[in-house]
């Protein structure tokens, strides 16, 4: 399938111009940071989508650069599953690198700030700092420690480095302006004392940098000209040129442009509330169908090229907004709607006996694979003298307009015959047994009937070789009702149902996608799906919610 072409947008704009005053000459080179403390999101792919598709766009480069200066334990299961989720969504990274390998250069880069008087070890706690720190309408207070010399500077640093301080005993400051009316510029803390081990560079460092001094400088060790970042960042713009000014060894510093981040309706995206839900037992797993990760998303049966054309079609703003979910859905749906074939499956079975029809007989009927495409061709389904009818597609007592199988009714089997509902077979408990139709042979689909019309038209699955399936069908995980308009988790977003399917459904296998004709779109369960338990995952039912604005 062939991508439509990408539209412009304001980060374009500003690339366009760049390009034109050669600002870094013909280069185009951006990154995507995810920091590897849990699964990408719905989010990630937005900011992933922007990142490589504009370096593409402009025949640049883009690194998948993990952004590890925070020495907090990072696992091998987040790592490799950014990087699936990454080659998942069609991107391929130009390198992939990490940021604990600058550790030096960014040490390097605090001794020159301090070289120069622009940096200073300060004894004050975390707390006298943030008291000293002001507010949005009062300026801060100059630490006591703001002036000493440069000598004294350099000789604590290397002490903070050689392990001679514990956890917040001294941290290194960025000497910028107290008064600043942009809180982020009242000296910054830039170095800090952790003794933690990195998983990268082990006990080499007692001392980590804040991710205000440290990102700038990634981005320019790396050669990156626009560094994309989410909204929230836009007041530390400020610290990230200050930092590449003053450091001062890069001739064409990286600028850092935001966008404003995806946020969807029914939807939590921090991976702290994710990882909660995960522990909590709440959903199975990171890739939990449910769940907003691209792992989920992945197994729930949705195709990177539908989740692409969703970043796509959300466009990058400059302003906050949340999105409709309906959207995501819809493009889903449109992604499939040409792509797969459809299977018959019932649920909530009602047994239909053709009276008329001999017994122990059964033919193979053509039907198409796809109505949308010809070209997905055509398979044989069986039929015979007992099938399987949609619950909802049978009503004792009929309501106005319905023109499905009731009493005294007649509706095309699709690719088979006209059936007449005649009688209704109860149990003992009042509830139905089967229904007892009769069929007119003349109607075979194919044959060119046009003696008489009937409105309805349902679908039906061959009784003898009926395979017994269960399907998954989603609620939202989150819904709205709680505190302060909050989101709260939905108890009741999962539903299995029993069903039946014709016959080929037994050969489906894990990663093929099937519409269940007049149902929705379905894919075997990566995780629960065995030839005893065949479980297939909603993909996305038939009916759009979301409408096209006007
Ligand atoms: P979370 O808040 O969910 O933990 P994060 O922003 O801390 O996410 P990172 O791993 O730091 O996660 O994110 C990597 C990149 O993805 C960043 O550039 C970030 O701006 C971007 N990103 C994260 N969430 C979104 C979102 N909802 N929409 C767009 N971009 C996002
Ligand atoms: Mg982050």
């Amino acid at each position: 399938m062939e991508e439509k072409v990408r539209e412009s947008n304001f980060i374009h704009n500003i690339i366009d111009k760049d390009l034109e005053n050669q600002k870094y000459g013909d280069k185009v080179y951006t990154r995507f940071p995810p920091e590897p403390n849990g699964y990408l999101h719905i989010g990630h792919a937005k900011s992933i989508c922007l990142n490589f598709s504009t370096a593409a766009k402009y025949g640049g480069k883009c690194n998948l650069r993990y952004d590890d200066t925070n020495p907090v334990k990072e696992d091998v299961e987040y790592i490799d599953s950014i990087e699936a989720d990454v080659r998942w969504l069609g991107f391929t990274w130009d390198e992939r690198l990490w940021a604990s390998n600058y550790f030096d250069t960014m040490y390097e880069a605090a001794v020159e700030l301090i070289k120069q008087g622009k940096a200073y070890i300060c004894d004050l706690t975390a707390e006298e700092i943030k008291e000293y720190r002001g507010t949005l309408t009062e300026p801060g207070k100059e630490s006591p420690y703001r002036n000493r010399s440069i000598e004294e500077n350099l000789a604590m640093f290397e002490d903070m480095k050689a392990g001679k301080y514990a956890d917040g005993e001294k941290v290194l400051r960025a000497k910028i302006d107290m008064a600043s009316p942009n809180i982020n510029m009242r000296d910054p803390i830039i170095y800090r004392v952790a003794h933690a081990t990195h998983h990268n560079t082990g006990d080499k460092w007692c001392i980590y940098p804040m991710y205000d001094f440290a990102h700038p400088i990634e981005d320019a060790i790396e050669g990156i000209t626009h560094s994309i970042c989410t909204l929230e960042f836009e007041d530390h713009r400020p610290l990230y040129d200050w930092v590449l000014e003053n450091v001062g060894w890069w001739p064409a510093p990286p600028q850092q442009i935001e966008f404003a981040r995806l946020n969807l309706t029914n939807t939590v995206m921090s991976k702290r509330y994710l990882k909660a839900l995960v522990e909590d037992g709440v959903v199975d797993g990171w890739d939990d169908p449910r769940m907003p990760t691209i792992a989920g998303i992945r197994r729930r049966g949705y195709t990177p090229e539908a989740v692409r054309d969703f970043c796509e079609r959300i466009g990058v703003a400059k302003a906050n907004s949340t999105v409709d979910i309906g959207l995501l859905e819809h493009c889903v749906r449109e992604d499939l709607k040409e792509k797969v074939e459809s299977r018959n499956v019932v649920v909530n079975p009602i047994k239909v006996v053709i009276t008329n029809y001999p017994e122990g007989q059964i033919e193979m009927l053509p039907t198409e694979n796809n109505g949308n495409n010809e070209e997905l061709g055509s398979r044989e389904i069986p039929f015979g003298r007992e099938i399987y009818v949609d619950g909802d597609d049978f009503m004792e007592e009929p309501v106005k307009k319905y023109f499905r199988l009731f009493p005294g009714n007649e509706v095309r089997l699709k690719a088979a015959y006209f059936i007449t509902c005649n009688e209704v077979i109860k149990n003992e408990d009042g509830s139905i047994k089967e229904l007892h139709c009769t069929y007119d042979p003349e109607t075979k689909s194919g044959s060119g009937f046009t003696g008489r019309k009937v409105k309805g038209t349902i679908h039906f699955v061959e009784a003898t070789t009926a395979v017994p399936i269960k399907i998954r069908q989603f609620d939202y995980l989150m819904v709205d009702g709680g505190e302060d308009g909050k989101m709260v988790a939905n108890p009741d977003s999962l539903h299995e149902i029993d069903a039946f399917a014709e016959p080929l459904v037994a050969d489906a296998k894990v990663g093929e996608r099937f519409q269940f004709f007049r149902h929705g779109y379905y894919t075997p369960d990566s995780k629960l799906y065995s030839e005893d338990n065949k479980v297939f995952n909603e993909i996305v039912n038939l009916k759009s919610s979301w409408k096209p604005e006007k």
